[in-house]
């Protein structure tokens, strides 16, 4: 019997620059390059996805930065299957949206936006190689608001070189001010193929690192955001459907470079070199059969991330197990987890990790 996938993320593997600190499988965009990869896409597309899904996610990469016709064309290979979803996400950036790429969103039934924005301080901005002001973002999340968007998502990061506590302040008041209901802030990791990393950049220190994540979580909290997952915030019933599956650890497919995909016990990422997947479609960089202890251990991990916690009933019926009975010892010995609705709950996200060590194999 086969089960009905119902999350499809689709990986776009160009940007129009390379940011400093980025590690995710991409390359500076180029016309021929693009029509290739759509090529060998559809035919990812054609073997892959047969389901009609509920939340679709484009990401990259920067999906914006194909031209109008590439980016029609991706979205039509994605329409067979985009009939009944509750969620439909693309990810943009400021300086490669336009209100012709807009329209065509809204065309397809795109119905959320996430834009990387990252920081509101210009410098900031150069330093990270990203070719936008904070002006052009702004004007873009306008734009996006005046043509119907408003399920819109900015991405921000923090525990950056140069940014101060004031200037990471300003960044959350600026972001506030655009009313957009979501917010995901990562602190960053230099990643040693970066250019951050070969240029030996270190992060700033652990003690300013989490005086700036308390800052996040209050001023958030102060201007009504929820902080339903350890870096992301939302006004009330605007979480991200598509990534609260992956933290349900429910299945998904991943379709094009670099893209994973959880099935069953088996979880794959497809090839990170586009090279090696215009030669090959089915070229993987990992192709893994998870044990029971390692699926237990992955969805406690992934579960525990939200505020919602994990849902022990749903964990009971896929591992034929008793949750509260197997890991007893665990839960009555750390004051931070707490069992409400049947759901275990950690109750500060921001000690998460020291929780999850309890849970090893
Ligand atoms: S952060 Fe986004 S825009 Fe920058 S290189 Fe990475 S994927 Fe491209």
């Amino acid at each position: 019997m086969t089960t009905r996938i119902k999350h499809l993320y689709v990986h776009v593997p160009f940007c129009n620059a390379i940011c400093f600190y980025c590690d995710f499988a991409h390359q500076v965009y180029k016309n021929d390059l693009v029509d290739k990869w759509l090529n060998k896409l559809s035919q990812e597309i054609h073997n892959e996805c047969k389901d009609l899904y509920e939340t679709i996610y484009i990401g990259g990469g920067t999906p914006s930065c194909l031209s109008c016709d590439q980016l029609e064309k991706l979205l039509k290979l994605i329409s067979p299957f985009s009939k009944n979803f509750l969620e439909y996400t693309v990810e943009v950036n400021p300086e490669s949206i336009d209100i012709d790429k807009i329209k065509l969103l809204k065309q397809y039934g795109v119905n959320r936006i996430s834009m990387g924005i990252q920081s509101s301080d210009d410098n900031i901005l150069k330093s990270l190689n990203r070719h936008h002001s904070f002006a052009d973002a702004r004007n873009k999340i306008r734009l996006l608001q005046d043509n119907g968007f408003n399920n819109i998502s900015v991405d921000l990061m923090y525990s950056l070189p140069g940014q101060s506590i004031e200037i990471l302040q300003k960044s959350l008041e600026d972001i506030c001010d655009l009313n957009v209901p979501h917010i995901s802030i990562y602190s960053l990791t230099i990643e040693e193929n970066t250019v951050f990393g070969k240029k030996g950049y270190k992060p700033l220190d652990e003690d300013t690192e989490a005086d700036m994540y308390d800052l996040i979580r209050s001023y958030l909290k102060e201007k009504g955001y929820i902080n339903y997952e350890v870096s992301n915030f939302a006004k009330r019933g605007y979480e991200s459907k598509h990534n609260l599956a992956y933290w349900n650890y429910e299945d998904f497919l991943g379709v094009s470079v670099g893209a994973s995909s959880k099935i069953g016990n088996r979880r794959y990422t497809n090839t990170r070199i586009l090279n090696k997947y215009l030669e090959n479609i089915s070229n993987k960089d990992e192709d893994l059969i998870l044990d029971k202890d390692d699926l237990k251990f992955e969805h406690i991990m992934m579960s525990l991330r939200t505020i919602y916690g994990l849902d022990i009933q749903r964990f009971n019926d896929l591992y034929k197990t008793d949750f509260i009975n197997e890991f007893k010892d665990i839960i009555e010995g750390n004051k931070l987890l707490e069992i409400k609705d049947n759901h275990l709950i950690c109750k500060d996200l921001a000690l998460l990790n020291s929780v999850l060590l309890g849970f090893l194999p």
